[in-house]
């Protein structure tokens, strides 16, 4: 069990847009977003991407769980592994979900019971044997999921919305950024002032600003706008993220290399990866 003070985030999905197994990814991990956060006992999940069923097998030995799984938004690479997430067919277990870019239209329950319907999916969410609470909220609001965590929301440029999320325990704060678009030259001062003095600050950097200008509304970013944006918020550790399914291991290297050149203490997120704000 962690230190009642340890915060840490670890990566088990780094990867945007779709799955990418394959040798050629294997260095920096070819599942979609997922990363654990803990904050002394508590858990908080984010994103459940392809990464979640392997930190469903990594959680095994610690049910009963009490924990909250929170969702960026509801494309396919962040919710597709939640019907494969062992710990919700743990009846010992309880989460609570919850996302920030659905009401008023729709509902977090709605959607991911939407992707668990058929024909595109054999079973439905009625499977699930852990206690689920779902929960929706409005970007910009602010959160305080567990006694002592307090979480800061915004919203983000992204279609169908997203929710840019940081996470402040004790002194310290993580900052998980993904999935927006920049406009060049402007930085967005919503991340700005999400990111302020940030010690880890996670950020979608699915292309290189020499790629952006061919996928301009997309709804991502680059890691050049990444170091940006860490600069004008006094971020510490900036950390590129959301890797695009085109980058394999050697063009991850070489984004590495540049990066550290840019902006010294810059990491690229890798599958297994584990960050002490
Ligand atoms: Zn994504
Ligand atoms: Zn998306």
């Amino acid at each position: 069990m962690p230190e009642d003070s340890d915060f840490f985030v670890r990566f088990w999905g780094v990867r945007g847009s779709i799955a990418c197994p394959g040798a050629a990814w294997a260095a920096y991990g070819g599942n979609t977003s997922c990363l654990e956060i803990r904050c002394g006992r508590q858990l908080l999940i984010f994103d459940g991407g392809t990464g979640l069923r392997q930190l469903g097998e990594h959680l095994k030995s610690e049910a009963p769980l009490d924990a909250d799984l929170l969702f960026t938004h509801s494309h396919l690479d962040h919710i597709a592994g939640i019907p494969f997430f062992s710990a919700l067919f743990e009846p010992s277990n309880r989460f609570r979900m919850w996302a920030g870019h659905l009401v008023p239209e729709r509902t977090l329950r709605d959607v991911i019971c939407s992707m668990m319907a058929a024909p595109l999916f054999p079973v439905p969410i009625d499977i699930f044997t852990a206690e689920t609470s779902y929960h929706d909220f409005t970007a910009g609001d602010e959160l305080a999921p567990r006694p002592g965590v307090r979480i800061r929301t915004t919203t983000l440029n992204h279609p169908n919305r997203a929710t840019g999320y940081r996470i402040e325990f004790g002194n310290r704060s993580i900052c998980y950024v993904t999935d927006t678009e920049h406009v060049p030259g402007k930085p967005d001062s919503n991340v700005i002032d999400l990111a302020r003095d940030a010690d880890i600050f996670i950020y979608d950097s699915t292309y290189t600003d020499e790629e952006f200008p061919r996928y301009v509304t997309w709804g991502h970013s680059t890691w050049q706008e990444g170091i940006r944006l860490a600069n004008a918020a006094g971020a510490k550790t900036l950390v590129i993220f959301h890797h695009d399914p085109s980058h394999d291991d050697s063009i991850m290297n070489e984004i590495a290399a540049a990066a550290e050149h840019s902006r010294p203490g810059t990491l690229v997120a890798r599958e297994g990866m584990v960050l002490r704000p």
